[in-house]
């Protein structure tokens, strides 16, 4: 993944190409409806409020079934999204964002691992966000963000993101509240745009318990092959894990909109974790309904 090897196109994309909720494609209305259900469990609807406290890491809404079941439908789902990725980039018009966001051990990685196991490398491109470097503090927080987004034809999956820009900046308090107070409406903005030329965003929470990560930070400090990925700064920022939490809450209700959703998937069983993100990303790319050129 990570590769922009781009091909030539055939027409260029442009605002006309970019329905803004997606729905108004040829799909009939029962099928948007059955949809719409599927990835209803996690979505943050507009306007609704949001109480992540409420939300349990542990349950597994909708899945069809215990781990064994679960993970039995996988292979099948891989299969779907490789081949709507085909048609997304045989068309080369449109592309798909899947932000994924999270706290330490979240599972970020993991889900990018398993979920995008059988998508063509060539039409995808992966970018992780660390700590802004020199050169991009020296610009706006969405210059290195929109560099990074999907060509048309590709799904672009970030591994943090700009909305590390509200929620780590807010927490570790390396801006004046003013300052990423204004960032929702920015943030929206750029989505916003974004959709305009034809990308549709769709964005992932990876909710798990304080029990869960503790576990899991455990397990990585025990192994080797996990070790590297801790950072002493992992268990400082367990300490704020309520500030965590609503400056989360806060960014997601801010932020979710009918052209960048947000949705918060119970994270703290993988299995489940994996399909819930397949699923929202099937619903998400049938919606936008790709067609190979004719
Ligand atoms: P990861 O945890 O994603 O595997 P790291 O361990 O290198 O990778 O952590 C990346 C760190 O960079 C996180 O603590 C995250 O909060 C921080 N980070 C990313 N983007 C920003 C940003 N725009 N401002 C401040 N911190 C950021």
């Amino acid at each position: 993944m990570g590769l922009c090897q781009l091909k030539p196109r055939r027409r260029s994309r442009g605002p006309h190409l970019a329905p803004p909720d997606g729905l108004s494609g040829p799909l009939g209305r029962g099928q948007v409806r059955r949809l719409m259900g599927e990835s209803d469990h996690w979505r943050v609807h507009p306007g609704k409020d949001l109480h992540l406290g409420q939300i349990d890491a542990g349950s597994a809404p909708g899945a069809p079934g215990d781990r064994i079941a679960t993970e039995s439908v996988l292979p099948s789902l891989q299969t779907e999204l490789s081949e709507l990725q085909a048609r997304l980039w045989a068309e080369g018009r449109r592309s798909l964002l899947v932000v994924l966001q999270g706290l330490d051990a979240a599972g970020k990685d993991g889900t990018i691992k398993h979920v995008f196991l059988g998508v063509n490398p060539l039409a995808t491109r992966a970018v992780a966000f660390k700590e802004p470097t020199p050169d991009e503090a020296s610009h706006d927080f969405l210059w290195r963000v929109h560099a990074h987004c999907p060509a048309a034809g590709q799904i672009g999956i970030f591994n943090r993101s700009h909305y590390e820009d509200v929620v780590a900046v807010r927490v570790n308090r390396l801006a004046e509240p003013e300052v990423w107070q204004q960032r929702y409406g920015l943030i929206n903005a750029f989505e916003s745009i974004l959709a305009h030329g034809g990308t549709t965003t769709i964005k992932i929470y990876l909710h798990i318990s304080p029990e869960e990560q503790l576990r899991r930070l455990d397990e990585r400090r025990e192994r080797p092959d996990k070790r590297w990925k801790l950072r002493p700064a992992d268990w400082d920022d367990r300490k704020h894990w309520d500030e965590y939490q609503v400056a989360y809450q806060d960014a997601l209700k801010r932020t979710s909109t009918q052209i960048a959703p947000w949705y918060v998937v119970p994270a703290d069983h993988k299995w489940y974790r994996n399909w819930a993100v397949s699923r929202i990303l099937i619903d998400a790319l049938t919606r936008m309904d790709p067609h190979y050129p004719g």
